[in-house]
Formats: structure tokens, sequence, C-alpha cells
């Protein structure tokens, strides 16, 4: 029986899942959701870049990392989970900082790090190479995506012209980050699968305090580097 029988998407479809590169970078809160969602629907290759090892604070939220995992590195904890949960599923592993040099041998980006610095360099390696990026972000009960077309549809620094400041402890609990991290997945599904209906010149805000969610349009800033 087809793995991917429930799945109940054309052959065509399933088959452009199949053969679709994502990069996932981070392997934590959002990287583990994207990973596992990712994993499910069938890509058939998934890149993992994180430098992090994995302690017992990333359990409340990161569940592809065992606690017998605590201080390996997350890429080899995830790629263990992915070989015991999709033995096809081929893998490529950088424990090392994100470079641009990376994104060359893949087709989708998924941002799933923490922090807008790193963000705001994946953006800027998705302009030089023209890989698709999907942003993702949560702070607390905040969150947010859109999915970025180089020089076709607005940018990260469209949107946000400068680093937002990041404060605090926050809230980090796992139904957030995994909701977030799912809606991730489901544009990295929609951007190989259904294109016009993906968070492009757009970004979906979510407040979980009081379920609200948005969606503001954006265009390209024509001051932009993008
Ligand atoms: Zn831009």
């Amino acid at each position: 029986m087809n793995r991917y029988l429930k799945n109940n998407l054309s052959k065509e479809v399933q088959e452009r899942l199949q053969s679709a590169k994502v990069l996932i970078c981070g392997c934590g809160g959002l990287g583990s959701g994207v990973i596992s969602n990712l994993a499910g629907l069938g890509i058939g290759t998934l890149g993992l870049c994180d430098f992090d090892k994995v302690e017992i604070t990333n359990l409340n939220r990161q569940f592809i990392h065992k606690y017998e995992n605590i201080g390996k590195f997350k890429t080899e904890s995830a790629q263990e989970w992915i070989k015991s949960y999709n033995p096809d599923i081929k893998i490529k592993l950088f424990t090392e900082p994100v470079k641009e040099d990376m994104f060359k041998d893949f087709d989708i980006i998924a941002d799933c790090t923490d922090n807008f610095k790193t963000k705001f360099q994946l953006n800027d390696f998705a302009l030089n190479t023209g890989k698709a990026l999907v942003h993702a972000g949560v702070q607390g009960e905040m969150g947010q995506i859109m999915s970025i077309i180089p020089h076709q549809t607005a940018c990260l620094r469209c949107v946000l012209e400068e680093k937002p400041e990041e404060t605090g402890i926050l809230k980090n609990i796992s139904p957030i980050v995994n909701t977030i991290a799912a809606i991730e997945s489901l544009e990295v599904f929609k951007l190989i699968s259904d294109k016009e209906n993906a968070l492009l010149n757009k970004v979906l805000f979510i407040n979980f305090k009081d379920y609200s969610f948005k969606t503001i349009k954006f265009s390209k800033n024509p001051h932009c580097i993008c």
C-alpha cells in the first residue's frame, strides 16, 4: 500500500512533493514541527541546518528530539527521527551556521530560526540565490507567516524595514509553536502545489491570546533592496 494514499493528492502533485528539496534552517521549535509535517507530506529531500545540541529545555515543544538524545546535535537527532519515520526521505545535514552556498541544492527554504538577525540574513540569501523562502516567526502568543518569491513578491525587508526589538522571556508553549510550524509547512506545500493561494504579498498574523487571524497585504517597497 502506498504510504501517501491518505494525502488524497493527484499523482502529479504527490510526485512533485517527492521530487522537491526543502532546506529547513533551524531544527528547534519551528523546525521540529516543520520536519515532521514535511516528512508526512512526502517531501523527497530535506536539508537540516542547525549547530545547536538538544537540551532538556527543548523537550516541552520539540517532539522529534528524544530524551536520550540530549547532548547530541539537533541535526543528527532530527535525522534519526526522519529515518525511523520515513526511510525513503533523502537527508542532507549542515551542522553549522547557515550559509548562502547551502541554498543552491534546494528549491524552497523554510525559515525556522528564532531571531530576526538570521531571518533577515535568510531573506537576503534567498534574494541573492532566487530561491523561494517561507518566513515564519513566533513571539510569545503572536506568530506570523509569509512566503517570498525573490524579486517577484514583497520580501521580509519590504514588510519590516528594520529588525524589531526582541523582548525578554516570552511564553514558548508547544501548541502555539507547533501551530505556526504546521502553517509554515502548509505554505511549503502550497508553493509546490497551489502557488496562487500561498501567502505571497501578504502576511498572516495570528494572535493566539484572542484567536484572531489577520492577513495583511503588502506590496514590494520600491526602496527595498529586492
Ligand atoms: Zn523587499
